[in-house]
């Protein structure tokens, strides 16, 4: 089933009715869950930070979620593991975040994957893993639902249902898929979660999206929308067009319908699309216009490196613990500086820094190849 539903919701306080109506579009919940049914919603609590700053999903989403899956007849559980390398990370961020008491409070069960455990599991028709480590109470659920925030991304340019999966990994394999050091492999990396969780159905959070350097230090944006699908590729193909990118250069997306899921062009009901187009911004990240064959032979003249902000960097030392290829280095001093030999623009550090330090520098040719227009926006 392809159809994606579209119904405005100018503020969070007509959260659930909108939700009801996205979900009645496409049939209601009754048909996907059964009476008793252990339902995993996964939300997106990427770090420990406020509703109103758009970084995870809001907690009136999650909490009207609980209530229709409670009135469908199942169990509403909600789980998610936190971006950050650190222990106590998740649990901060469920706490800042509203989402454990909105949850508690609709009568969900609360898990937080880094203290679950995890289960190693076969990947159909792997593309870049053979066998993943998987949240368990993502195996264990009877219905999974992605909740997912709808937000720019500096690495895969725009962030939905099918990306959201990355958190049931445990934090190790996020940094192995990271390590890929490329955006289309990383999409593939991830599609091969998503083709192990099987979600059954998604409901975005639209409400309030963000642009620019998302997913964690962008610009709030009133996109007054609330998307639902049983298909999460369909949904973020719709949620991809509505922000102005071309859909089809996510590489999350793209790796997903490399493996078979997800429909180019899936039907819309409710609110029609166009009605609610806007234009995002994208990342000041590495977009480049330019071919790849050329940027690989600028050589020196075309650079894009991350680097720390000294007077903004409070030594936390969330980069350094959650860098991959381990380009970020404790200097004696106690400071942190990027390696750019071994940095492989992943934009964890970015992503995942709470004071925005991590700033990105270009060249001058870069910069020109960069701004304005990007290769993902659509004319
Ligand atoms: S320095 Fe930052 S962008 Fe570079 S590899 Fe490490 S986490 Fe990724
Ligand atoms: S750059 Fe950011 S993440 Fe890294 S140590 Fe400084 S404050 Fe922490």
């Amino acid at each position: 089933m392809n159809r994606v539903s579209i119904v405005r919701c100018p503020d969070y306080s007509y959260t659930k009715k909108a939700i009801a109506e996205a979900l009645e579009l496409l049939g209601g919940l009754e048909h996907i869950i059964q009476p008793g049914d252990c339902v995993l919603l996964k939300p997106n609590i990427l770090a420990a930070t406020l509703p109103e700053n758009a970084v995870t999903t809001h907690p009136s989403v999650v909490a009207s979620m609980c209530e229709l899956v409670l009135q469908a007849g199942g169990k509403p559980v909600v789980g998610d593991g936190a971006g950050i390398s650190r222990p106590g990370a998740t649990s901060k961020a469920l706490k800042t975040s509203g989402i454990e008491e909105a949850a508690r409070k609709a009568g969900a069960k609360v898990v937080n994957f880094e203290t679950t455990g995890f289960t190693l599991v076969d990947v159909p028709d792997p593309l870049r893993f053979r066998k993943l480590y998987i949240a368990n109470p993502v195996l264990e659920a009877d219905v999974v639902i992605s909740l997912p925030k709808l937000k720019t991304h500096e690495l895969t340019y725009y962030t939905g249902a099918v990306k959201n999966f990355f958190g049931t990994l445990p934090l190790r394999c996020r940094k192995e898929a990271h390590l890929l050091g490329k955006r289309d492999l990383f999409g593939e990396a991830v599609a091969d979660v998503y083709s192990v969780v099987k979600p059954s159905f998604a409901v975005m959070d639209g409400v309030i999206g963000m642009e620019g350097n998302g997913p964690s230090h962008g610009k709030p944006v009133n996109s007054g929308v609330i998307l639902a699908s049983q298909d999460c590729v369909s949904l973020d193909i719709v949620a991809a067009e509505m922000i102005g990118f071309d859909p089809l250069k996510i590489p999350t997306t793209a790796g997903a319908m490399k493996k078979g899921f997800g429909n180019q062009c899936p039907v819309v009901v409710g609110t029609q699309l166009k009605e609610v187009k806007m234009k995002f911004k994208p990342s000041s990240g590495g977009v480049s216009t330019a071919p790849s064959f050329l940027t690989r032979n600028l050589g020196k003249y075309y650079k894009i490196y991350p680097k720390i902000n000294r007077r903004k960097c409070t030594h936390c030392g969330a980069c350094y613990l959650n860098c991959s290829p381990h380009a970020v280095e404790r200097l004696e001093d106690g400071s942190y500086r990027i390696n750019p030999e071994k940095c492989i623009l992943c934009y964890c550090c970015r992503e995942l820094c709470p004071s925005n330090a991590v700033e990105i520098k270009k060249s001058l040719l870069a910069r020109l190849l960069t701004e304005k227009d990007s290769l993902i926006r659509k004319t």
